[in-house]
């Protein structure tokens, strides 16, 4: 397992993995662009190879994450060009940085129901990927659940990997905060969630955990995150994800809610004190 955080990349690429080196990261996430935006990125190809260096002198492992805004399930013409292009080019940009994978969130199917969004979001990932012959992944996110979500279970994810014609192009992230806030799993229900994971062929293309508590409570469909142990999962339910050998070698990112990045250094602390068996929390 690799504990890290998000970092911000707004000061260039190779001083967002030197930060992240500083502040205790094995592994980190950086966006491939502007979250709320989508705005063409321009890449800095020197700067990239600089940090691509320094990831690799250290033994980090970076994922990246795709603008929040695209839609792989929107029934709007111009929205699912503008999510075509963008994903493009953030796979591109995504394996430029070393990547292991872009994470881009479910589709929503924005009153066109569940069946309809699925069909598009299937569609839209071919289109995105039916040219990319990098070795970068597009990660699928298991959601929340707010509003018109799709992707809530892992049966759905797994079920929409395998109806695109690139299933092999495609992992998972999983989201803890998500996943209990979709009532995908909760401390009593660990086990459970893990040997779905192996049973559905969840686990085998599972590349990265996106770690936090949730502000909202079991089943809210309510995507709050919240600092490890301050939240309605709590430590203890969460330092069983720590501890699984089903889960070792993972980049374990974490996407807490901080006024300020140093923060992340104490609670990366943190989560190794968590991981040690012999802790009682
Ligand atoms: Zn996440
Ligand atoms: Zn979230």
């Amino acid at each position: 397992m690799q504990l890290g955080c998000h970092i911000s990349v707004a000061k260039g690429f190779s001083k967002a993995c030197r930060r992240a080196k500083e502040l205790g990261a094995e592994s980190f996430q950086v966006f491939t662009k502007n979250p709320r935006g989508l705005r063409p990125k321009k890449v800095d190809y020197k700067d990239a190879e600089k940090g691509v260096a320094f990831m690799r002198e250290h033994g980090m492992t970076l994922v990246a994450h795709t603008p929040y805004i695209t839609n792989l399930s929107t029934p709007k013409a111009d929205l699912h060009e503008v999510t075509v292009r963008s994903i493009k080019e953030d796979l591109h940009i995504a394996e430029t940085y070393g990547a292991v994978g872009a994470v881009v969130h479910c589709g929503k199917h924005v009153g066109e129901g569940v069946e309809s969004g699925t069909r598009r979001m299937v569609d839209t990932l071919n289109e995105i990927l039916s040219e990319y012959e990098g070795d970068c992944l597009l990660l699928l996110e298991n959601t929340a659940g707010q509003g018109s979500e799709l992707g809530l279970t892992l049966e759905e994810l797994v079920r929409i990997r395998e109806a695109t014609e690139h299933p092999e192009k495609i992992g998972f992230c999983f989201d803890t905060c998500h996943g209990f806030a979709a009532g995908a799993w909760s401390e009593d229900f660990f086990d459970n969630l893990v040997r779905v994971m192996e049973e559905t062929g969840y686990l085998k293309h599972l590349r990265a955990i996106h770690f936090n508590d949730s502000k909202a409570p079991y089943q809210s469909r309510k995507d709050r995150h919240e600092k490890i142990g301050k939240g309605e999962i709590g430590a203890a339910a969460l330092a069983k994800f720590l501890r699984c050998k089903s889960f070792e070698g993972l980049p374990v990112i974490l996407e807490t809610p901080v006024d300020h990045e140093d923060e992340y250094a104490e609670e990366i602390r943190y989560l190794h004190q968590l991981k040690r068996e012999e802790t009682n929390v």
